[in-house]
């Protein structure tokens, strides 16, 4: 996607966090004047054109991620490092339109995301889920063990799932839906 969109005039630029936009207000309108980031820990600024749209992405669940591995859990982390957060914050500031940040990021354990992925030598897990749910990999949607009590939620995709993924080996992808929308069938017991 980013070559096609490179070779379409997109041009990308890395590495530059956004820490606040500077607003106009022209009477019933509110207009971004100037977009101000850091980039190798210099702050400054981009002066916007009247006819420059600007799409701000504010917040993200993948903001402060952080891994796990095989012996230990991810680390939670809850003093907003990443960019994201703290962007929306600062532009809340501004005026109530731009919402509450603080509803969704003021209590991180509460409302934190996980997900992992479960690699299979064969296929037994799959076929169980098949027969299960009629469904073939790959042509089901999301399925949540509805007795789990944080609602975890696999889902098969079609294998193999990555270029070069071996023969005999299966994956699928799982996750917490406590907080996030339920699967479509599920599984009493699971
Ligand atoms: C583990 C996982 C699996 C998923 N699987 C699926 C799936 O199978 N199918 C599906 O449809 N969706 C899936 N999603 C959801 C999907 O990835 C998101 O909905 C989508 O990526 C959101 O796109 P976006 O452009 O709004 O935000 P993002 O993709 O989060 O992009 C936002 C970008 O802005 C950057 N950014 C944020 N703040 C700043 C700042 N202050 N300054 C500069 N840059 C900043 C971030 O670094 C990021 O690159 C999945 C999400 C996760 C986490």
């Amino acid at each position: 996607m980013i070559k096609w969109l490179t070779e379409n005039g997109v041009n990308f630029k890395l590495g530059y966090r956004v820490t606040d936009l500077n607003f106009k207000d022209s009477g019933d309108t509110m207009f971004v004047d100037r977009i101000q980031y850091v980039k190798d820990e210099i702050h400054q600024q981009i002066q916007l054109k009247e006819d420059d749209l600007v799409l701000v992405t504010i917040g993200s669940m993948t903001a402060d991620s952080s891994l796990g591995s095989m012996h230990s859990a991810p680390k939670l982390i809850t003093d907003k490092k990443d960019g994201s957060w703290k962007l929306w914050e600062n532009i809340a500031k501004v005026s109530p339109e731009f919402g509450r940040p603080f509803v969704f990021d003021s209590r991180v354990g509460e409302s934190k995301w996980e997900s992992f992925t479960v690699t299979f030598q064969g296929d037994t897990f799959f076929s169980l889920m098949e027969q299960f749910s009629g469904n073939a990999a790959g042509t089901g949607g999301l399925v949540t063990f509805k007795d789990s009590n944080w609602l975890m939620s696999v889902v098969l995709a079609y294998q193999p799932n990555f270029i070069d993924q071996p023969e005999n080996i299966t994956v699928f992808w799982a996750m917490d839906c406590f907080r996030i929308t339920r699967g479509t069938s599920s599984i009493k017991n699971g």
